[in-house]
């Protein structure tokens, strides 16, 4: 959903700013999507985005540990000769003009240039992870040893220090499958005809120099589009009825700025020990909070990624008398599996945001001036909240004990410190200002406006040369 959710925003623009057809073409691992099916369906007709998705592929031979990211690019490779057989209905009955992946998509390179299509990629985080990316061929022959056990920091063309521990997840082991994958991907970039990065200049101007003016990216170029959120509406179509108006209807009745709203995105998960220390830390900080629960797992930490709900229910995970203790205080709201995040953001009662750093969740938060609690769990979110926390200074992070938990009284100091505390002004206040720049650079002239209008531009032209 996470990739999803602002690709549908670059559709809509692209269609109804710039006069293009989009259709979606999706690999998937036959898990139901039940959520993604949902967005794309709830399109109105009128926007002319279609939607094909490719049978889906098997992955009985892999082993049950696979990590995410191998398992995100075999369902594309696996894919290929679907996805050519797709690619040559469409080019038979219109011009296509071009061919956006997401990040993980490059494997699909060789098939657009079969059809003569430029390959473009939608990244859809930040411009510090594509430096990153862009370096890391040039780092894996530098360190031999793995990123976790770097004494120094990293410097990443264009960003502030980010320690090894916290580079994204598929570089934290060199022998496992998704590495490879991501050298992969890194190794395949430069021949990319251009990056749409869902970020924008005021957010990441070191960054984006870097990658645009050459000192990383092998001059491939560059568009700062974002920031690209889901609309209001939009979110609306997606969560049970019910729950919606219970949400807004139980913010309604708090004080202005008085609320935590805590989600860890459509895939994070937590474990037992450190979901129970959450409800205690939660109820003894004394905040409100409105809390998106979903069933705790042991092993991995996004074990909802591909169907965004909980296969248990996960009210039978909190703590005994939890509930009706938050409900008799009118402390809390629980809401299971998912919540409609953006009118929960944008409500005047929401103060504060526990997040796992999502860089759609970070975007919706600086759109609507929410400041943060940084609890990165998986895939980006550590470099995220680095950048959070470090450079933008509008999130403080959790420390995970040596037992690798937040504990139950840190949590509780937390929630006051941002919903109560100086700490917090400070955040909102420079969250604020990024909540004007973000408005800016989306405005008719703004930056992140022009830069997509450049991308079209591009491809306009190209369909008259074709012509
Ligand atoms: N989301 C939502 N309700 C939920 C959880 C998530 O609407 O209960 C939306 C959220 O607004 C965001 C997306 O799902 O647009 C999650 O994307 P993000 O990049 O933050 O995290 P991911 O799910 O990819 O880990």
């Amino acid at each position: 959903m996470g990739h999803l959710i602002p690709l549908v925003e670059l559709a809509k623009r692209l269609v109804l700013h710039h006069n293009f057809r989009v259709t979606f073409i999706v690999p998937n691992d036959g898990s139901s999507m039940k959520t993604q099916k949902k967005l794309l369906e709830s399109l109105p007709e009128s926007l002319m985005i279609s939607t094909v998705f490719l049978p889906p592929v098997s992955f009985d031979d892999l082993p049950g540990d696979v990590k995410i990211e191998t398992r995100i690019t075999l369902s594309l490779s696996r894919s290929l000769p679907s996805f050519r057989d797709s690619l040559k209905v469409l080019a038979g009955s219109t011009r296509v003009v071009a061919l956006v992946v997401d990040l993980f998509g490059v494997a699909a390179f060789e098939v657009a240039r079969e059809f003569n299509v430029p390959p473009y990629i939608f990244f859809p985080t930040t411009a510090m992870l594509l430096s990153f990316i862009f370096i890391s061929p040039e780092f894996d022959e530098k360190f031999t040893c793995e990123y976790k056990d770097l004494a120094e920091p990293l410097q990443i063309p264009g960003s502030v220090p980010v320690h090894g521990r916290d580079v994204a997840d598929p570089f934290q082991d060199k022998k496992d499958e998704a590495y490879k994958w991501a050298l992969y991907l890194a190794k395949n970039y430069p021949s990319a005809s251009g990056f749409m990065v869902n970020s924008f200049m005021d957010l990441e101007s070191g960054a984006f120099k870097a990658l645009m003016e050459g000192e990383v990216g092998f001059g491939v170029p560059v568009y700062p589009v974002g920031p690209l959120v889901q609309t209001g509406s939009r979110n609306i179509e997606q969560v049970d009825n019910d729950v919606q108006s219970e949400c807004l209807k139980w913010l309604d009745q708090q004080p202005s700025g008085s609320v935590l709203f805590v989600s860890f995105g459509s895939g994070g998960t937590l474990s037992h020990e450190q979901f129970n220390e959450l409800a205690f830390g939660l109820e003894m900080s004394g905040q409100k909070f409105l809390w998106v629960v979903k069933s705790p797992h042991e092993k991995v930490s996004n074990a909802t990624y591909f169907d965004v709900q909980s296969i248990n229910d996960p009210f039978d995970f909190l703590p005994k008398g939890f509930l009706e203790r938050i409900k008799n205080k009118d402390l809390g709201l629980i809401v299971p599996s998912w919540a409609p995040q953006i009118q929960v953001l944008s409500h005047g009662s929401t103060g504060g945001f526990l997040t796992h750093c999502g860089w759609n969740s970070t975007l919706e938060s600086i759109v609507h001036g929410v400041p943060l609690i940084a609890w990165p769990l998986y895939a980006e979110q550590k470099m995220n909240a680095v950048l959070l926390t470090d450079d933008l200074k509008v999130a403080s992070r959790v420390q995970v004990d040596e037992n690798g938990l937040v504990g139950r009284d840190d949590i509780a100091k937390y929630v006051r410190r941002l919903i109560e505390g100086e700490e917090g002004k400070l955040l909102k206040n420079n969250m604020r200002k990024l909540k004007d720049s973000a408005a800016i650079v989306l405005s008719e002239d703004g930056s992140s406006t022009k830069s997509l209008a450049k991308v079209a531009e591009i491809w306009k032209n190209q369909e008259q040369i074709g012509n």
